[in-house]
């Protein structure tokens, strides 16, 4: 189609990398994507490029490059591997929009380039923000790209910004669902297996995300995110847990006004949201019927039980390489916990301990990022070690 805006959805395969391809499906040639990555899933990779016929596909395990190349190149799809292929990507001319739908650290590099190469983003990957959003921010003023967030408490803080004075916002309230454990006293959170803490009361989400819901350090990430994203000092960013999670955030102003953006629970409507540059799509598959809820509930969060929601103030506060240490050791202690190596508990000390043994850095450039992530995941994963003797 002619004016089919060009994506290239990075992490195709994943929760939010499927949904950004089902409205893409549904657009009515709007959308059309042009590049698919993924890590490791190649089958799924295949049968998305398959159904989407991309230009190129890449995956990120070289290994499994023969096979998604024998399976893409009779469709005429050109496929590559590898971390360079997968950051360099971004930069082609026909693409218009990347989604930076991976997850972790990877999203940092393909992001910077996009950046650097004047691609609009629409940014689900907040560990890019987290790590190195001071970064971000500084190449953004030298580039003609834009972000649109697509984590819907920050889609909800657009929407209600949307015609509003920046001098006039008072404070941002983020809302959390709370996780699976929002009621477990501390002592059988500590406990809980990543059966127990895979099971999310509202959202499908991917794996990590997931856990970091439960020990509510995606909380402290998204403080971070927002701090970024909307240039609101940290002191004037909450957090209130909203176990229904239906209003999926809130914008106080100077006059005591507080505007919320509700809907259900469903990222399709953050992504359509981004995708548009912050304008509505049409087709929502249901719409929220207020009556349905007898209540809409908000409670303090607590930071005894949850302490890792204390890292994002502690993050801003210090600057620098702080939220990158945090990232890489939660990064590894949750791949540790998912494997069943260390307990729902060890996840905070393992963070607090790798604060410690990394070395600050206070205004950090591209390659002390890079090098404190590898540090801070040596040292994450030295203390994992050691628990398990
Ligand atoms: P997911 O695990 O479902 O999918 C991750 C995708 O990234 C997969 O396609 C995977 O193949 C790919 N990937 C993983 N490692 C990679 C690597 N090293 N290089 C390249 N690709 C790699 O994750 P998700 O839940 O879709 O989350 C993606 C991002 O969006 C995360 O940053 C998450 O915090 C954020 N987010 C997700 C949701 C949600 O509802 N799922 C909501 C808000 C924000
Ligand atoms: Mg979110």
């Amino acid at each position: 189609m002619e004016n089919s805006k060009r994506l290239a959805v990075l992490g195709a395969t994943g929760s939010i990398g499927r949904q950004t391809l089902d409205i893409v499906s549904r657009s009515d040639g709007r959308y059309n994507a042009v590049v698919l990555t993924a890590g490791s899933r190649v089958d799924e990779l295949i049968e998305l490029a398959s159904k989407h016929r991309p230009r190129l596909a890449i995956i990120a395990r070289e290994d499994l490059l023969p096979r998604l190349r024998q399976a893409l190149q009779p469709l005429g799809i050109a496929t590559a591997a590898g971390t360079k292929a997968l950051a360099e990507c971004v930069e082609a001319d026909d693409i218009d929009m990347v989604v930076t739908a991976t997850v972790g650290y990877s999203g940092l590099e393909p992001t910077l380039r996009a950046i650097d190469t004047g691609k609009d983003i629409a940014l689900a990957n907040k560990e890019t923000l987290v790590v190195a959003g001071d970064l971000v921010n500084s190449r953004l003023g030298r580039s003609k790209s834009r972000i649109f967030p697509v984590d819907s408490e920050h889609s909800a803080v657009a929407q209600c910004l949307a015609g509003e004075n920046h001098a006039d916002i008072y404070r941002l309230l983020i809302t959390a669902s709370g996780g699976p454990f929002r009621t477990w006293p501390a002592d059988r959170i500590a406990k809980a297996t990543a059966n127990d803490a895979l099971k999310h009361p509202n959202w499908n989400m991917g794996r990590k995300i997931t856990i970091d819901s439960a020990t509510m350090l995606n909380k402290a990430f998204e403080i971070i995110e927002a701090y970024h994203l909307f240039g609101v000092p940290a002191e004037r960013i909450s957090a209130v847990v909203h176990p229904q999670s239906i209003v999926h955030s809130m914008v106080e102003f100077t006059d005591g006004a507080v505007k919320a953006q509700l809907g259900l629970p469903d990222m399709r409507l953050p992504i359509a949201y981004a995708l548009g540059e912050n304008t509505r799509f049409e087709g929502a598959e249901k719409h929220l019927s207020l009556e349905d809820y007898s209540s809409l509930t908000f409670e303090k969060p607590d930071p005894v039980r949850f302490p890792c929601l204390t890292l994002a103030h502690l993050a801003l506060e210090k600057g620098g390489n702080t939220a990158c240490i945090i990232n890489a050791a939660n990064e590894i202690a949750v791949a540790a916990f998912l494997e069943g190596k260390i307990t729902f508990g060890d996840i905070y000390p393992i963070i607090e301990q790798t604060l410690i043994k990394t070395p600050f850095i206070s205004a950090p450039v591209y390659d002390d990022y890079v090098a404190t992530n590898s540090e801070a995941r040596a040292h994450a994963a030295e203390i994992v070690k050691s628990l398990l003797n």
